[in-house]
């Protein structure tokens, strides 16, 4: 703040361009481009620490993944869905606002395998058990909590092999790795042999179950271990966006930033109209093609070369309404032997346990996650609204039978930039463009992890850096 007042007392004029801009015109001390995830957390500092900060975001409301659907009584999730426990940054701001955090009820996960739906994390196990036999589990088990990942070298190397690569050396059973293809394209939009061992295995120890302890459980655990709000993981946005109210001009595409003498030139375009503001520093974030493309006049070679490198994986999701359920019995089925849908989650099943008297409500919400076949395929996306039904219908048919006669609307959301893929080198590649310095500085999921959580603690990063390197 002080930084700022300081240099608006000057008269320092500087051509850019054909446009002149003086110092006395230095808007900001940041401007931080998009309101997800990472730009809200990054805005959420700023405001912290008292800057004088501005957030300009394309759309009429902040979350960006994180969005909601409203339908009769019902929230439904259009893209996040839940967290983990939250922990450090995210956790911080989630108390500060007190937003109240839900752990979603058990059984949180089903799985519907050759005609059968299996309910909760227990019966996922014993079907493991039954189709790759209990030494070949434990075996895998153990492999996940193996000493294998203690050393830098160790990573690295698990860094530049694929997770089917991984996999494949470590000879893990067929039924095993059906089941994790199926949760990678679910959670990555990318199959098994497009994400490094490193960034899968993480995501396999949040899931595993202890296979000594498949026996003696009776009952799914009570504790599913992943948490979300009444109203879904977008209210944690748009909690933080109405507390940073004024800070957020919406409705505001960013064209493209170019160097001042004292800052940054940002250009942007409102309600047909380009619009010019500056700032000593920015932050991009932006899915990082976007930010590649708005801010190629002021990155680094090394930026742009990572940025050039980061690819997406494409997904769509549908909302489904009907009068009676089309799948009540989890909050999320798993479809291990599926094609395009890989996911059936119940909308209505956090609002519906947190408040029994909706018991009888005759609305019903079931939202189908639609993964591609490959982080390189785009031709999910280039299906009409109809054809994307009728995969659906096809598909889930067998599981809802006559699932298309009970659906009487949907709500269709396509996500180009849907999930950077950490493939092969992914992780030496951040951490060496990590080391160098810009005064523009990125955030978003791609820079740490592609979860909301990461994405979140991204944005607080290029903070930290901006105010170090002053
Ligand atoms: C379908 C789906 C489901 C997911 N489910 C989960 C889940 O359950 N749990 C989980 O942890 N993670 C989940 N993820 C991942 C997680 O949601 C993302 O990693 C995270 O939300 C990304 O946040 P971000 O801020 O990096 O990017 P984004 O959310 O993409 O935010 C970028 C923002 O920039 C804005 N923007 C873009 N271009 C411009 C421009 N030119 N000018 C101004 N603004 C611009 C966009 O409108 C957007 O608001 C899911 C992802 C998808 C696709």
């Amino acid at each position: 703040m002080k930084f700022f007042h300081v240099i608006t007392q000057f008269l320092l004029i500087t051509l850019v361009g054909s446009k002149v801009v003086k110092a006395e015109d230095i808007h900001y001390e940041y401007i931080v481009i998009g309101a997800g995830a990472a730009g809200l957390s990054a805005a959420y500092k700023l405001r912290d620490l008292n800057k004088n900060f501005l957030v300009l975001e394309k759309e009429t409301h902040a979350g960006g993944i994180a969005e909601n659907g409203v339908r009769g009584r019902f929230s439904y999730a259009k893209g996040t869905e839940y967290l983990g426990k939250p922990e450090g940054y995210l956790a911080h701001v989630i108390h500060k606002l007190n937003v109240q955090m839900v752990e979603i009820p058990s059984p949180m996960d089903a799985s519907f395998f050759r005609g059968k739906i299996h309910i909760g994390a227990n019966s996922l196990a014993k079907l493991t058990i039954e189709q790759s036999g209990k030494q070949e589990f434990q075996k895998f088990i153990n492999l996940l909590n193996s000493p294998e990942y203690m050393t830098v070298n160790q990573l690295k190397q698990l860094d530049h092999m694929t997770a089917k690569e991984w996999l494949d050396q470590h000879q893990i059973s067929p039924f095993i790795q059906q089941r994790y293809e199926i949760m990678a394209r679910g959670l990555f939009g990318a199959n098994l042999s497009d994400i490094s061992a490193l960034s899968f295995i993480p995501e396999a120890q949040f899931d595993y179950v202890d296979v000594n302890e498949v026996d003696e459980l009776m009952f799914p655990s009570s504790e599913s271990g992943s948490w979300t709000t009444e109203k879904g993981i977008a209210s944690i946005a748009t909690t933080i966006a109405d507390h940073l109210a004024e800070n957020i001009l919406y409705q505001s595409t960013v064209k493209k930033i170019r160097k001042v003498q004292h800052g940054y030139q940002v250009d942007f375009l409102s309600e047909g109209n380009v619009h010019t503001l500056t700032a000593q520093k920015v932050i991009l974030a932006t899915p990082a093609p976007v930010a590649a493309y708005i801010a190629k006049e002021v990155l680094t070679e090394k930026q742009k070369t990572f940025l050039r490198k980061v690819k997406y994986a494409q997904y769509a999701t549908v909302a489904l309404f009907s009068d009676k359920p089309l799948f009540n019995k989890a909050f999320d089925l798993a479809i291990i032997d599926g094609e395009t849908v890989t996911d059936l989650y119940d909308a209505t099943w956090v609002e519906r346990n947190l408040a029994p008297n909706l018991e009888g409500v005759k609305e019903y919400i079931a939202s189908a996650y639609l993964a591609p076949k490959s982080a390189t395929d785009k031709s999910l996306l280039k299906n009409s609204d109809a054809e994307l039904l009728d995969i659906i219908y096809q598909e889930l048919n067998h599981i809802v039978p006559n699932i298309k006669q009970d659906i009487k609307g949907y709500d269709i959301r396509r996500f180009y930039n849907a999930y950077p893929i950490f493939d092969k080198g992914y992780f030496t590649r951040l951490y060496k463009m990590k080391s160098s310095s810009s005064d523009v500085y990125l955030a978003g999921d791609y820079m740490a992890y592609p979860t909301f959580d990461a994405a979140f603690e991204s944005g607080l990063d290029a903070v930290m850096k901006a105010e170090k390197d002053k």
